[in-house]
């Protein structure tokens, strides 16, 4: 073998995981735009199918693990007081977090104005096929606040468990963990199960995490082949807006809540998370990411207790990046079509952003189908719901990749600043980067 390959392949097999994913995420954008531009059928369905296997491999243990995950993180926290205050200070970081990130959204869409004189980009070339499923969306989410919600109300668990619905198998888990907890010794026998469950498909999502680089590689691909660059040309105003927003909540907003609430330092933190953050970006989907976000998180220092009650909740609930986006984009149509954004409008798209954003689940694109309930407000003819509706469609994969990156992040920050609180963070372990190597056991 020649030298060079001797050097490749040593270096592929010494570097750690993370780096082989990154890798993948790399390769995946480069593939992508030549797919985009080749249209090579056979290579799209081969990667199509890699990512797919990827994608459902993960999605397979995720039911199990949450169920187990919050029986065993509340029946460890035991009695109902700490439970409530352990819940209390969630709601409260997950608000100010999401809070910040409609904020910042706000003001960039505000400032740059990416909507102005766009509308010709909303009306032209868009699909018959799409319009039909966008008008078939805004209907169904018409009014539908109070429905949505009543939806979180499992009917019956077990329907809601063969359906996939995470919301209310999130609020049977939890009822029925706080009752488990209430009854005391006689719980035991139930949550040594859910424990031995729990380390179970702890175990297979480190083999999954073998074919994460892979996976990863051919999802990117297959989301860049869709849209290609010629995109970007056309809409970067919008674009840059919603990438300036999100850097600004990594690299500014993550850091500074870290500092105030907490003594985790954000390096560190996002050095535990990288495996985690690059599969949210490739699956674009928080509840897929889940079994990975818990394991990068509890092998890296923040107890079980902690990461098993706050992120399962987490990646149905705290969606900040997707909140930031709804807010951008609805502006961005407003701008657009004229519509006059007063401050009580302003606030309305922001409050309503929040809303809708917590109530969507953490799958691809769920995001883009709550966004009607804030699209709703702005008092939008049929026609222009649908057009501007649907030209976010058209762009969806790309925001949709970097808005889970941040909901997947911001789980854990917050996860994080809980646990630091709680004296439940191994800050010996969380600051040595060598010492937790890949999250393969
Ligand atoms: N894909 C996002 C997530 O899973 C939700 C969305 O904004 O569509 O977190």
């Amino acid at each position: 073998m020649k030298f060079y390959m001797q050097v490749l392949i040593a270096l592929g097999l010494g570097l750690k995981r993370n780096w082989h994913i990154f890798a993948g995420l790399i390769l995946g954008v480069f593939v992508g735009i030549w797919l985009h531009e080749s249209q090579n059928h056979a290579v799209l369905m081969t990667l199509t199918f890699i990512g797919q296997v990827f994608i459902r491999l993960i999605q397979m243990i995720v039911i199990p693990l949450v169920i187990s995950a919050i029986v065993i993180g509340i029946t460890s926290v035991g009695d109902s007081k700490q439970i409530g205050k352990l819940g209390t200070k969630m709601i409260l970081y997950y608000g100010i977090i999401t809070a910040a990130a409609v904020s910042i959204g706000a003001i960039l869409a505000l400032v740059f104005q990416p909507g102005l004189g766009a509308a010709h980009l909303i009306n032209s070339d868009i699909a018959g096929d799409i319009q039909a499923h966008v008008a078939a969306t805004i209907e169904a989410q018409r009014g539908n606040l109070l429905n949505i919600i009543l939806g979180f109300i499992p009917k019956n668990p077990l329907a809601s468990i063969a359906s996939g619905d995470m919301v209310p198998i999130i609020v049977f888990a939890l009822m029925f963990s706080v009752a488990l907890a209430k009854v005391g010794e006689i719980n035991r026998p139930f949550v040594s199960f859910f424990e031995s469950i729990f380390a179970a498909t702890m175990k297979i999502t480190d083999w999954i995490m073998c074919f994460a680089a892979p996976g990863v590689f051919a999802l990117t691909a297959v989301a860049v082949s869709s849209f290609g660059l010629d995109i970007f040309a056309s809409i970067s105003k919008y674009l840059g807006v919603l990438a300036i927003g999100f850097a600004i909540q990594f690299f500014v907003v993550y850091p500074i809540f870290l500092k105030v609430f907490s003594k985790v330092p954000v390096l560190m933190l996002y050095a535990a998370m990288a495996e985690a953050m690059m599969v949210a970006f490739g699956t674009a989907s928080s509840s897929a990411t889940l079994p990975l976000t818990i394991a990068c998180c509890e092998k890296r220092g923040i107890s079980h207790k902690v990461s098993s009650f706050v992120l399962p909740l987490g990646a149905t609930l705290n969606m900040d990046g997707t909140a930031m986006l709804q807010v951008v984009a609805v502006i961005f149509l407003a701008q657009a079509y004229g519509v006059v954004l007063s401050p009580f409008l302003i606030v309305q798209i922001a409050l309503l952003a929040i809303v809708a954003s917590s109530t969507c689940a953490g799958i691809p694109g769920a995001g883009l189908i709550t966004i009607a309930l804030v699209l709703n407000g702005l008092g939008l003819s049929p026609e222009q719901l649908v057009a501007g509706f649907a030209f976010l469609f058209t762009i969806e994969r790309i925001t949709d990749m970097m808005r889970t990156l941040l909901n997947v992040t911001s789980d854990a920050v917050v996860a994080a600043a809980i646990a630091d609180n709680e004296n439940e963070i191994n800050y010996d372990l969380l600051n040595n980067p060598e010492e937790y190597g890949d999250i393969i056991s």
